[in-house]
């Protein structure tokens, strides 16, 4: 017996999503061949107007509906605080919490063993980005680094840090710690723990 070739390319498909292993993916497609169609029809347009519909911004590298974000465009923002997370995920959860400043998203973290460097990521546009703020501002800029407590999290962190190092770039690095657990997600932590990690940053 040959499974269908609709089915075997829907179970690829899911497979090459992260964290999707062939069971998982093998459930997934079946489960949809369950339901009705135009269900089906609604999950295919959500996923092929994903690309259509969101614009990475030119600034912030967030995802959004317009060139620049409206974050970015937002002049009653604090421009002098850039906080850095891994993906858009980690922004939207920040943003709950009041947060003023604008953002920087890398768009994953760097993981040698998956195969991610740091190029990647979004560093070199960071880069790029706190040395053209420099030159064109006199207000103290300051950079936090809000990546995980996880290793890739930490390695991504002392990575930027060594960088904004050696461009010499004066500005205050802090990271942000307490309140959040080690290993601990950002994406998935509360308001009230994000918040006070928030407060209790540390140079870095
Ligand atoms: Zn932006």
């Amino acid at each position: 017996m040959k499974i269908p070739r609709s089915i075997s390319k829907l179970i690829d498909s899911f497979q090459g999503l992260p964290g999707i292993g062939p069971k998982s993916a093998q459930r997934l497609t079946f489960h949809l061949l369950r339901i009705p169609q135009d269900q089906i029809e609604r999950f295919a347009n959500a996923l092929t107007g994903l690309k259509q519909g969101t614009i990475i911004c030119g600034v912030c590298k967030n995802v959004g509906e317009e060139e620049i974000c409206a974050v970015c465009s937002d002049n009653l923002r604090d421009h002098a605080k850039i906080i850095v997370v891994a993906n858009p995920m980690d922004a939207f959860a920040i943003e709950k919490t009041g947060y003023n400043g604008i953002y920087h998203v890398l768009h994953g973290l760097i993981d040698p063993l998956n195969g991610i460097g740091p190029e990647e990521l979004f560093i070199d546009d960071l880069i790029q980005r706190i040395g053209n703020y420099l030159k064109e501002n006199d207000d103290l800029l300051e950079v936090i680094l809000a990546t995980n407590t996880s290793m890739e999290g930490e390695s991504t962190a002392m990575y930027i840090s060594n960088l904004i190092k050696k461009n010499n770039f004066k500005l205050t690095l802090s990271r942000i710690a307490r309140g959040l657990p080690v290993g601990g997600d950002i994406e998935y932590a509360d308001e009230v723990t994000l918040s006070r990690a928030l407060e209790g940053r540390v140079e870095f």
